[in-house]
C-alpha cells in the first residue's frame, strides 16, 4: 500500500477563515462583526455594567479556562494519511462539569469553538443547569470522508481529548454536523481507552447505549416552545404565521414540523443548497423527506427557488436562524421583515445588528435560550445515564417544555425590569450566576 502524509487543511489560525469572514459572500463584513469571538466580548462588555460588585470576576467570562488543540491523523481509504486540526475548549467549570457539542465543519478555527464554548456558560447557567460550558470541533467536511474515514477522525479525536472529557469533567454532545451514531463512536472509545462502559462521557447517544428519549428532536422543540411564549407577549398567533428558517438540519427541520402541527405556515427555507420559497406554506414532512434523498432543499418541486441573499427580504412573521454565527448582520438586519426572531443557531445575530433589530421593534429571542432545548435535554440525558433509570417521552416533553417556559418568564421578567434587550437579560441571569460561583468558590492558592 503506498502512504503518503498529506494534510488536508492548513493549521488554522485564532481568525476565522475568509469564508466564515465574509458568510454573506455580499460585501466586506468588518472582523468585530464577523468573529464569534469577537461578538461575544462585546455582548460580555454589554452585561458588565449590570454586574455589581461580581464585576470584580468578570474578567473570567473573558479567557477559556482551557483550551485543548489536537493533531487528528487517520488513514484515508485511498491509502493517504490525512491530519485535521480538533479542538475542545472548556471555557467555565465554576458551576458544574464542561458541557458543550462537537461541531465537525471545514471552517471550524479555536476561536470560534471558544466563542460556542462560552456561549454554553452562559446557556447553562442561564437555564440553570449545574453545568460550566464547552464546545469541541474538528476542521473537516465530513461530507467529503467516507463512513470509515468518518468513523476514524471521531475516534481518533476523541482519544486525544479524552484526556480532559469525562462524564464528570466535561461532557460532549451533537452540534452541527455530527449525531447520535457519532456520539456512540465517541462513547465507545472513551469507554475503551478508560477500560469501562462510560455512558455518561456524551448526550445525544443513541437510546439502545443510554440516550435519552426526545434528545434528538429537543433543540426543534426548544425552538417551537419559546417562539411560542414570545409571539404570546407581542399578540401574534402561530397558527397561520409566516415562518422562515434558515439550516434545515436537526435544530430546523424538527422546528419546522411543530410549527405546521400548530398550522403556521412555512414560507421559507434556506440550507446550504439552496432557498426555497412558497408564500402558501411549504410542507414541512415533504421537504424532510426531500432532503433526505437529495442533501438539501434545493430542487423542491413544491417551491420556488429563489436567490440567497433574497431569503433575508422575504415576507414573514417570525424568522428562525438555525444554520451558523454572524448571519443576521448590518449588512441585512435592515432588510428582515419579520416581528419576533429566534435563534436556532449558537451566536447567528452580531451586536451591531441586534441595535439595527432593536431601533426597528423586532424581537429577538437569544441563542442561549431559544436553543437551549438541546442540552436541557442532554441534561436529563446525563441524569439519566447515572441513576440506570430511564424515563418516557412525555414525561421528557413536559419537563424541557416547563424548564424553557420558566426560563424564558423569568429572562423576560428581568428585561422589563431593567429596560434591556432579552439577550443582554439572558447574559445578567447566566453571567451573574458563574460569577457567584466563581466568588463562593474563590482563588486558588
Ligand atoms: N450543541 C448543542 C448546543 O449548542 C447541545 C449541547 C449539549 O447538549 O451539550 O446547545
Amino acid at each position: 500500500m503506498r502512504v503518503s502524509s498529506v494534510s488536508l487543511h492548513g493549521i488554522s489560525n485564532a481568525h476565522p477563515s475568509p469564508s466564515t469572514a465574509n458568510p454573506s459572500g455580499l460585501s466586506y463584513l468588518p472582523s468585530h462583526e464577523s468573529s464569534a469571538w469577537d461578538m461575544y466580548l462585546q455582548q460580555i462588555d454589554r452585561v458588565a455594567p449590570f454586574l455589581g460588585d461580581l464585576s470584580l470576576w468578570v474578567e473570567t467570562l473573558r479567557r477559556p479556562k482551557r483550551a485543548l488543540v489536537v493533531d487528528v491523523p487517520i488513514h484515508m481509504d485511498d491509502g493517504r494519511i490525512a491530519h485535521f486540526e480538533g479542538f475542545r475548549v472548556q471555557h467555565n467549570t465554576s458551576r458544574g462539569p464542561g458541557k458543550g457539542g462537537v461541531r465537525f465543519h471545514q471552517d471550524v478555527t479555536l476561536s470560534e469553538v471558544m466563542a460556542l464554548s462560552a456561549w454554553m456558560s452562559v446557556k447553562n447557567a442561564a437555564l440553570n443547569l449545574p453545568f460550566g460550558g464547552a464546545k469541541g470541533g474538528v476542521r473537516v467536511d465530513p461530507r467529503l470522508l467516507s463512513d470509515g474515514e468518518l468513523e476514524r477522525v471521531t475516534r481518533r479525536y476523541t482519544s486525544e481529548i479524552g484526556i480532559i472529557i469525562g462524564p464528570h469533567n466535561d461532557i460532549p454532545a451533537p452540534d452541527v454536523n455530527t449525531n447520535a451514531r457519532v456520539m456512540a463512536w465517541m462513547m465507545d472509545t472513551y469507554s475503551v481507552n478508560q477500560g469501562s462502559t462510560s455512558t455518561g462521557v456524551v448526550t445525544g447517544k443513541p437510546i439502545a447505549i443510554g440516550g435519552s428519549l426526545g434528545r434528538r428532536e429537543a433543540t426543534g422543540r426548544g425552538v417551537f416552545v419559546v417562539a411560542t411564549e414570545a409571539a404570546k407577549k407581542l399578540g401574534l398567533a402561530i397558527a397561520n404565521a409566516r415562518i422562515a428558517i434558515q439550516g434545515f438540519g436537526n435544530v430546523g427541520s424538527v422546528a419546522a414540523e411543530l410549527f405546521a402541527q400548530a398550522d403556521a405556515h412555512i414560507v421559507a427555507v434556506q440550507d446550504h443548497k439552496g432557498t426555497v420559497y412558497n408564500p402558501a406554506g411549504i410542507n414541512a414532512k415533504a421537504l424532510i423527506a426531500h432532503v433526505e434523498r437529495h442533501g438539501g432543499v434545493f430542487g423542491f418541486k413544491d417551491a420556488q427557488s429563489i436567490d440567497k441573499d433574497a431569503f433575508w427580504d422575504v415576507p414573514c412573521d417570525i424568522l428562525v436562524p438555525a444554520a451558523l454565527e454572524t448571519q443576521i448582520t448590518s449588512l441585512n438586519a435592515q432588510r428582515i421583515q419579520a416581528r419576533l426572531i429566534v435563534e436556532g443557531a449558537n451566536g447567528p445575530t452580531t451586536p451591531q445588528a441586534d441595535d439595527i433589530l432593536a431601533e426597528r421593534n423586532i424581537l429577538v429571542v437569544p441563542d442561549v435560550i431559544a436553543n437551549a432545548g438541546g442540552v436541557t435535554v442532554s441534561y436529563f440525558e446525563w441524569v439519566q445515564d447515572f441513576s440506570s433509570f430511564f424515563w418516557n417521552e412525555e414525561e421528557i416533553n413536559a419537563r424541557l417544555t416547563q424548564t424553557m417556559q420558566a426560563a424564558f418568564a423569568s429572562i423576560w421578567q428581568v428585561a422589563k425590569d431593567k429596560q434591556v434587550s432579552l439577550r443582554t437579560a439572558a447574559f445578567i441571569v447566566g453571567c451573574t450566576r458563574i460569577l457567584q460561583a466563581r466568588a463562593l468558590r474563590g482563588l486558588y492558592p
